[in-house]
């Protein structure tokens, strides 16, 4: 039935869905542990008051770092939890120490409000170098540009928001540390979900989406001999849910991250070889790019509205997909997509029901 014994036991740790979810670039199904850290830790604030319940949890915090750290690269005091990835990115570049009007060089996946980031401080942004017309960064022309030029830092989407394609981020990092230029990634598509270990002086993400820990909790990580000068700011923040991400990270490692992420790449592949060729839809991916987040474009001449009600009407017949609007990787161009993101339990009968439902919307 499911694709994968890992599957199975993905599947078999959750609560039976109420649809064919194939949305975890949203927010992936969190499982019943997941839930019932969040649950007993809620009941223990009542039960103790809030900051005796939190320091009876400093150990586990710790752990829960430690383990998050080997997932992406990081010692435990170097990552700090945040409320999202946005607001990560936020600290990070408030804390940031920069020349006035600092320049950044971004790939062509760059998620928008990220860019509306840099466009509030007046950052000048700068694309760098694609290899190809599904927008690798080219390693090599990059490394060419360095030596004539060096921006204040890159900032790279490990994977967008709307692309499944996954950056060759530590090749990146090994060429702009020959430059003496820091990296900053966004991870919070890509951990949980591809290795994520890549060298990057600052990484940051979010817990929802491939971890499928809870919402309202993203990590910082900044590297202790990181090239880039940080102050961050502690907050007030949400213990039960970084005690629930901890347990989402724990049950990830315990799956065996290699296989995991051989077995999402796996998912990804099987998407995409069952929708390519569907009516008049394109696959915008290489077939066999190592993600599970597969994007369609739509058929000549559909507006942004059209796949807006394709999302609906494919919801309706009981499958969750996201239609991603141009504002989520804005230099990537104008086009909308339907996004597909299903995790390790997706089943062959889903993929056949969401080629058919586009078959039959294709003209
Ligand atoms: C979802 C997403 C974010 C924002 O994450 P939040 O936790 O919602 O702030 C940032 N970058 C990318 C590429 C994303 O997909």
């Amino acid at each position: 039935m499911y694709c994968s014994e890992l599957g199975e036991q993905w599947h078999a740790a959750r609560v039976e869905p109420a649809l064919g979810h194939l949305d975890s670039a949203s927010a992936g199904r969190s499982s019943s542990g997941v839930i019932a850290t969040l649950h007993q830790h809620l009941i223990r604030e009542a039960e103790t008051g809030s900051y005796v319940a939190s320091d009876e949890r400093a150990a586990d915090l710790h752990e829960g770092r430690r383990a998050l750290g080997s997932l992406i690269g990081h010692r435990p005091e170097e990552i700090s939890f945040r409320d999202s990835a946005r607001a990560a990115l936020r600290g990070l570049l408030n804390g940031m120490k920069l020349p006035i009007s600092p320049t950044v060089w971004v790939a062509k996946n760059e998620f928008g409000p990220n860019l509306d980031e840099f466009e509030r401080r007046d950052y000048a942004v700068r694309t760098m170098p694609e290899a190809d017309v599904y927008g690798h960064v080219d390693v090599d022309s990059l490394e060419n540009m360095l030596q004539f030029e060096q921006p204040d830092f890159i900032h790279v989407c490990h994977i967008g928001s709307a692309s499944g394609v996954v950056q060759p981020v530590a090749q990146i990092v090994e060429v702009a540390h020959a430059a003496g230029v820091p990296v900053v990634v966004d991870m919070a598509q890509a951990v949980g979900h591809v290795p994520t270990v890549t060298g990057a002086d600052v990484v940051y993400g979010t817990s929802r989406k491939w971890l499928t820990g809870p919402r309202g909790v993203g990590f910082l990580a900044v590297r202790d001999d990181s090239r880039v000068e940080v102050a961050i700011e502690s907050s007030e923040s949400f213990i039960a849910g970084q005690l629930a991400l901890s347990t989402a990270v724990a049950e990830f490692l315990a799956m065996g991250q290699q296989h995991a992420y051989r077995e999402l790449a796996a998912v990804g592949r099987m998407t995409r070889e069952r929708l390519h060729g569907i009516g008049s839809w394109e696959v915008m991916e290489p077939i066999d790019e190592p993600s599970a987040l597969v994007t369609l474009a739509p058929p000549p001449g559909w507006r942004p509205a059209d796949v807006l009600a394709a999302r609906d009407r494919l919801l309706e017949l009981g499958l969750l997909v996201t239609a991603a609007d141009s504002w989520r990787a804005p230099l990537a161009g104008e086009q909308s997509l339907l996004r597909v993101s299903p995790h390790l339990d997706v089943r062959r009968e889903q993929l056949d029901q969401l080629a058919t439902a586009i078959r039959t919307m294709g003209y």
